[in-house]
């Protein structure tokens, strides 16, 4: 008998369940993007194992490609030889920051074997969130449903934390410390000068806050 790849799905979170279960939460099939590159996405691939083998470890290796271009190596788990398990369940948590929307190929493969899984995933340009009048009349009005956020930053580089401010109610004076997102979505980190690119984030924290106004005064029905 041979380890199969049996199947694979993507979620934004895993936790023990009952039983040593896993306990998968925001089972999705794409990304959306405000802005190229993204903010690195940060998700858990759940992939099932058939008939895994009880004296050998295995490898899976695990790549990204844009459409069926060039692969991108991801992560490589070693999975020890376990008695008693017809299959098994294996959590790989896994990031990428994506440069352009469309279908990407997840890639899992068993190493030394012919058996491959590839799993589609789009990612999917949004629009700019903007606030319409009557949304900034709700936010105006509405104290307990914040109208700005505050995200710290970590320079991938040097580690260097930034605290950005995005406000919809105009006038709004920012925290101690806090930068505005820059109009460009260009940031040039102040210690080490590696660039950072804001845009996605900002939409992504702005189109967060719009979903919490209700959706009577978001102009649905
Ligand atoms: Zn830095």
């Amino acid at each position: 008998m041979s380890t199969k790849l049996g199947g694979a799905i993507l979620c934004n979170a895993t936790s023990k369940g009952d039983d040593n279960k896993l306990d998968c939460r925001g089972v999705f099939t794409s990304f959306l993007a405000w802005a190229f590159p993204t903010t690195p996405r940060a998700w858990h691939s759940i992939l099932t194992l058939y008939e895994y083998p009880t004296t050998d470890t295995i490898f899976i290796n695990t790549a990204i490609s844009f459409g069926h271009g060039r692969k991108i190596n991801l992560t490589k788990v070693e999975l020890p030889p376990q008695k008693g398990n017809f299959g098994l369940i294996v959590d790989i948590p896994q990031f990428y920051s994506f440069t352009e929307e469309g279908l990407y190929f997840i890639h899992f493969s068993i190493v030394g074997t012919t058996n491959t899984l590839s799993l589609p995933v789009k990612v999917i340009t949004q629009p700019w969130p903007r606030v319409t009048k009557k949304q900034l009349n709700f936010l105006e009005k509405n104290s307990l449903v914040p109208n700005s956020v505050q995200i710290t930053i970590i320079c991938s580089k040097c580690s260097h934390p930034v605290l950005f401010q995005d406000s919809f109610l105009p006038g709004t004076t920012l925290a101690k410390s806090a930068h505005p997102f820059p109009d460009s979505g260009i940031y040039k980190c102040e210690e080490c000068g590696d660039i950072m690119y804001l845009k996605d984030i900002q939409g992504q924290a702005r189109s967060s806050i719009i979903a919490t106004i209700p959706k009577v005064w978001r102009g649905g029905k």
